[in-house]
């Protein structure tokens, strides 16, 4: 979301300079920024349809395991299920929040909570650089844990609710999935990078310096 678009609230603005003091503090280093961010359009077009092939392996991988059967005292009231799927949008959070939490130099102190009022979404920020494989672990920890792992029990276990928890979860991950597709793809040639948080903007930067 571009600044100019919103106010920024009040933490925002704390994230911000806390954000510029880091870029002011790695251009001292030697590094250059260069910004990986999306639109938040693109980001709901092709965060779900990244998301998509997981969705067809997991409901493949079910069919193949149990056909069309499923076991019918394990479907939940749809209020529950309900209560269960927002409960898992929270863990989702927390889980990037513990596992950035765990590679940033800060630990947990560089790990920040929020909720966007306007679109109900909670968020998870990092105040730390991190390596690649750390920023993309740190992504997809939330889809492997709450996505792919219930998939694979529900399909041992004929859990047809479940699957739809997986699904719907695996789904919820493709914002996710494009982050670490826009990293993937960012290989600048010989140079050590380290990834950052944007406090507002929707995705990342990274800090470049050459070998
Ligand atoms: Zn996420």
């Amino acid at each position: 979301m571009k600044n100019d678009e919103r106010r920024l609230t009040e933490a925002e603005e704390r994230r911000k300079r806390r954000f510029e003091e880091k870029c002011d503090e790695m251009y001292r280093e030697g590094y250059e920024k260069h910004n990986l961010f999306f639109s938040i359009i693109g980001a709901n077009i092709y965060g779900p349809l990244l998301a998509l092939p997981l969705n067809l392996l997991f409901l493949y991988i079910y069919y193949v395991i149990n056909g069309c059967s499923y076991v019918n005292t394990l479907v939940i009231h749809p209020l529950l299920f309900t209560l269960f799927l927002l409960i898992a949008i929270v863990l989702h959070e927390l889980i990037h929040g513990i596992t950035f939490g765990i590679f940033a130099s800060e630990g947990r102190k560089a790990i920040e909570f929020g909720v966007i009022w306007k679109a109900l979404t909670p968020y998870c920020t990092c105040s730390s650089t991190l390596k690649k494989w750390q920023y993309v672990i740190g992504a997809l920890m939330p889809t492997i844990l709450l996505g792919f792992l219930p998939g694979m029990v529900a399909a041992a276990t004929a859990n047809l609710s479940l699957l739809i928890f997986s699904q719907i979860l695996i789904l919820a991950g493709g914002g996710d999935f494009l982050v670490v597709v826009r990293l993937l793809f960012h290989r600048p040639k010989m140079a050590s990078v380290l990834y950052l948080d944007h406090p507002y903007e929707c995705g990342l930067v990274a800090f470049v310096k050459q070998k």
